[in-house]
């Protein structure tokens, strides 16, 4: 799950990342309006905080800005504005739900979490990756009718692949994103879990060239569909 975290205050930001880091969740930090309007509209994100005040552009006029441009993911506001007229403000604006500062970070987590189950609930879960059907909520994969697990990190690390589908991620993109600040750049980690993923991806002995593209000293990336049709050639449906 990627959240967007859109606050100026650099405290505030560095505690709200921790904590979100320490439930699973990864993260992206904006500190200004203007960057967050573009930032936001750049990767799909599952989830976005974003501060009112903010150097730039204030976060009601970036939230507006998103909408109008068919951000759809919840947005919740974070203000030190209290009052009915901000929130009716902000909610008619287009954010989900709305937090006063100073909050709670138990109290904002169940909100994400609701928001993020709400999110989870949609049909969109299921992915297709060539004959393999990916289910982002339930974690599994099935191919050929048979249903693999994956586990937590083999699903990030999968889902950061899939979040950039078709370009390339490189090696510390993905032991930031899926290990953490706390990696030893020198371990082959992200080696060895490409190499699992392969397998439950494509098979022990895959027939056709793997679903993750290794881009020599750049980093990996996953196939796109287009692609993954043009290595499988003229399959047995296609004869009419
Ligand atoms: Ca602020």
């Amino acid at each position: 799950m990627l959240i967007l975290v859109v606050e100026d205050d650099a405290r505030v930001a560095r505690f709200i990342t921790r904590g979100l880091g320490e439930e699973g969740y990864q993260v992206d930090v904006c500190t200004r309006g203007d960057e967050a309007a573009e930032q936001g509209l750049a990767s799909p994100y599952d989830l976005i905080l974003l501060d009112w005040g903010l150097p730039g552009q204030d976060g009601l006029t970036v939230l507006r800005h998103w909408r109008l441009r068919g951000v759809q993911c919840p947005v919740i506001m974070l203000t030190a504005r209290a009052g009915t007229d901000p929130l009716v403000l902000a909610l008619d604006s287009g954010a989900d739900d709305y937090v006063e500062k100073p909050f709670s970070f138990e109290a904002l987590l169940a909100r994400i979490r609701a928001h993020l189950r709400r999110r989870l609930e949609h049909p969109t879960s299921l992915v297709h990756l060539g004959d393999t059907i990916l289910d982002l909520r339930r974690r599994t994969l099935t191919r050929s009718g048979t249903m693999v697990e994956l586990s937590s990190r083999e699903f990030a690390l999968l889902d950061l692949l899939l979040r950039h589908r078709g370009d390339v991620v490189s090696r510390t993109r993905i032991l930031d994103r899926v290990w953490g600040v706390a990696h030893d750049p020198s371990s082959n980690v992200v080696e060895v879990y490409i190499r699992y993923l392969r397998v439950k991806l494509d098979g022990e002995s895959p027939a056709v060239a793997s679903l993750i593209e290794t881009v020599r000293g750049r980093g990996y990336r996953l196939r796109t569909d287009d692609e993954v049709v043009a290595s499988q050639g003229p399959g047995p449906d296609d004869e009419t």
